[in-house]
Formats: C-alpha cells, structure tokens, sequence
C-alpha cells in the first residue's frame, strides 16, 4: 500500500499530548508510520489518551535518537516551517508537497519532518531535507499546533493518494462512466421545448426575452444530464403543455 511508504517524522517533540494527536492526525488519513527523533517523554498514557483509536500508530512508532537515522532509507524528505526562514531553499505548496510525497512512495520511503514546539527544525536539519513547505496560514499568525499541522499536510497527501486512485481507475474499463449523454442536437430540441413551454406559461414574455435561456443553457450544461434525466425533464414539459391546453 502506497501511504505505507510515507512516514512522519516528529523531531525532539516535548509535549506527549501532540504525539498522541499527530498518531490520530495521521490514521485519520490512513498513514502508519510514525517515527519520533529523540522525544523529550516517553510515551504515556496522555498520549495514549489523545491518540484515541490510533494507539497502533503510536505503539509501533519507531524511536531514534537524529534525524539522519529516521530518513536514512527515504528517497525523498520534505520538511515542514511555519515561516520562510533566511535559509532560502526549495519550497512546495501543501498540494504539491502531498503529489510528491505519493509519487514519491511508488518507489520506496518517503518522509514528511516536522520541527519543535518551540523553535520548529534547525537550519541544520532543514538542509537535511529535498524541499521544505510552510502551510500558507495567517501571515501574522503563521504558527499551527504541531498536531494540527500533520493533520494538514497528511490531508494532503491523502487528497493526492486519492486522486492517483482515481486515475488508475479511470483507465480500467470496468469501472469508466457508463452513463449516456444526450447528443447537443437531443439538448437543442430540449432547449426549444423548454423555451416553448415557458413561452405558454408567460415566464418569457417574447417581446423581451431576456437572458433567461442563456442562463439556462449555462446551468444545464453544468449538470450535465444524462439521456434519461433529459426525458424526465421533456415528459415534465409535456404535462405542463397538457395542462395549458386544457
Ligand atoms: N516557533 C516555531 C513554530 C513551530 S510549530 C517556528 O517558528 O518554527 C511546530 C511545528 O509545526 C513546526 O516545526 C512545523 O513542523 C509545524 N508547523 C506549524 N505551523 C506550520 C506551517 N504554517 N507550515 C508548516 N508547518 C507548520
């Protein structure tokens, strides 16, 4: 599975409550592996209280003492700063950090750092990072709890996973849309039954016709209907014609 490939790597955290909740974040979106670089607690039960259902995360996560450890075998880091720093580097949106981070896993580890609390990552273990990405929140209050901002960016990369899906779907010929739309001639004769009908209704008043089948015609090419949601709205149009002439 590929989001077993992306792992999350906390460094130095020093409050237990945020592993716990970035344990939750990252379940929620389906990622597994969890890895902390020396944590400032241990694991306890706050923790394990604030993980809730995703004590899992929690009790395979994977302790190490620096940061090169955690990402040794990763082909692609991308580290998280709640603000641009001096160190210029190449940064990502979330929506890209999330679309390299699953293209990324087809081919082995991944890993996704996040910094302190207090001080975020150093410049140090910054440069140990491909890209860096900085959620672009409230610029004069730029800082997201740690738990919060792995919730963010694993979002992301769920967002990304999905879409990948998706596409691989698409090309199966099983599961593509088997709907069957009206030809633009089927909708010119709906058009000018539905311009007739409102015509006898005095919706439209011919003399000043308005924009009103413009509008129209805009919403129904966006919703697109199918031929069998195009008969129903024809057969409504006849009984309001049957009606008139009645
Ligand atoms: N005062 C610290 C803030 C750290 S917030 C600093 O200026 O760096 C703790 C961690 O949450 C950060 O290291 C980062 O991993 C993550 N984080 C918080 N806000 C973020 C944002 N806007 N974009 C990306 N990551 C963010």
């Amino acid at each position: 599975m590929l989001l077993n490939e992306v792992r999350v790597v906390l460094v130095n955290t020093s409050h237990n409550g945020n592993v716990g909740s970035a344990a939750r974040a990252m379940k929620t979106m389906g990622l597994s592996k969890l890895y902390l670089v020396d944590p400032v607690n241990e694991i306890d039960s706050h923790a394990s209280a604030l993980a809730a259902g995703a004590t899992d995360v929690l009790g395979s996560a994977v302790v190490v003492d620096t940061l090169q450890e955690a990402i040794a075998d990763c082909s692609l880091v991308i580290g998280t700063s709640a603000r641009s720093r001096t160190l210029s580097w190449p940064m990502v949106e979330p929506r890209e950090c999330g679309e390299k981070m699953v293209e990324g896993a087809k081919s082995g580890p991944v890993a996704l750092v996040f910094g302190r609390e207090n001080s975020g990552l150093s410049n140090e273990e910054l440069q140990l990072c491909h890209y860096h990405v900085c959620i672009p929140a409230n610029p004069e209050y730029s800082s997201l709890n740690l738990a919060m901002a792995v919730q963010t960016l694993c979002y992301e990369v769920r967002m990304s996973y999905l879409a990948s899906q998706k596409s691989v779907n698409s090309i199966d010929p099983a599961i593509v849309d088997e709907s069957i739309y009206p030809s633009s001639k089927q909708m010119e004769l709906f058009y000018e039954h539905l311009e007739t009908t409102l015509n006898e209704t005095g919706f439209i008043v011919k003399q000043h016709p308005g924009i009103v089948m413009t509008k129209l015609r805009r919403l129904f090419n966006r919703a697109r209907p199918e031929e069998i949601e195009l008969n129903i709205l024809r057969g409504i149009l006849s009984s309001i014609g049957k009606t008139i002439k009645k």
